[in-house]
């Protein structure tokens, strides 16, 4: 299995290091969230990708996915499907698919014109595609957010997407015999820990916590670092001296 951090900056510069969007790529036809998945400047590796599946509603994950579903859209067997929660697919088709901010994508859809289609994700029931499965678990965040666990035969890898201290995704992640990995986020640095829990993040120290959890074999990269902080945040991640802890980097595919 292939994670690839999708990168989200227009150019190389010094704050590259953080995330100034979040998506990721599974193999080459699934995508976790649409921050910058439709920025991406190869249209080929776009119209690829088949299925995406929502975490939640905030911008930094669904940015690119009015463009990614407009570039890739081709009438016929070609249509991209929409894994999310109810909630979050109620939230796209009045504040974003409206007519207003963007065409009414899904609405059309229904009536013929196949931009998208729409597959509603429930907690704790695993949607099997392409040859993987993908198990949605509820995480902490301020609007209703999952993460997932996605299993091929033989490893596991989580994606707990926005959250700050939780334990229902951890209990899940504990029961897969093969996990691999872990891409967890490290918004802010320790300084702004008020922020991050008004805010439902991690902060170094938070993740460290979070990441105590599982057990200590389970390697955890720091991911979605608040650009603007990323150095900081990359130094007391490293501070934590805990040798499971890696940092992501936008751009990099790992396989597991
Ligand atoms: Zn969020
Ligand atoms: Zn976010």
């Amino acid at each position: 299995m292939k994670i690839t951090l999708v990168p989200s900056a227009v150019t190389e510069g010094q704050d590259t290091r953080g995330f100034f969007l979040s998506s990721y790529l599974v193999n080459d036809s699934i995508a976790i969230d649409a921050g910058g998945l439709g920025f991406l400047g190869d249209v080929g590796v776009q119209a690829r990708v088949r299925h995406v599946f929502l975490t939640h509603a905030h911008m930094d994950h669904i940015a690119s996915l009015p463009v990614f579903l407009e570039t890739v859209f081709q009438s016929g067997d070609h249509t991209v499907t929409l894994h999310a929660e109810a909630t979050t697919l109620e939230i796209l088709r009045r504040d974003v698919f409206n007519d207003r901010v963007w065409p009414d994508f899904i609405g059309m859809s229904e009536k013929g014109l196949p931009f998208v289609r729409t597959s509603i994700v429930e907690p704790h029931r695993a949607v099997d595609v392409d040859g993987l499965r993908l198990l949605p678990v509820p995480v902490d965040h301020v609007i209703p957010t999952l993460g997932f666990l996605i299993s091929r035969p033989g490893a596991t890898v989580a994606i707990p997407s926005d959250t700050g201290p939780t334990e229902e995704f951890w209990r899940e992640a504990a029961r897969a015999p093969d996990l691999k990995a872990v891409f967890l986020e490290a918004s802010f640095p320790d300084a702004m820990e008020g922020l991050a829990r008004i805010s439902k993040h991690l902060t170094p120290s938070m993740f460290a916590t979070e990441a105590r959890k599982l057990p200590s074999s389970v390697p955890f990269y720091a991911v979605h670092i608040k650009p603007r902080f990323a150095a900081r945040v990359i130094a007391e991640l490293t501070g934590l001296g805990m040798p499971n802890i890696r940092i992501g980097r936008p751009g990099e595919a790992y396989d597991f």
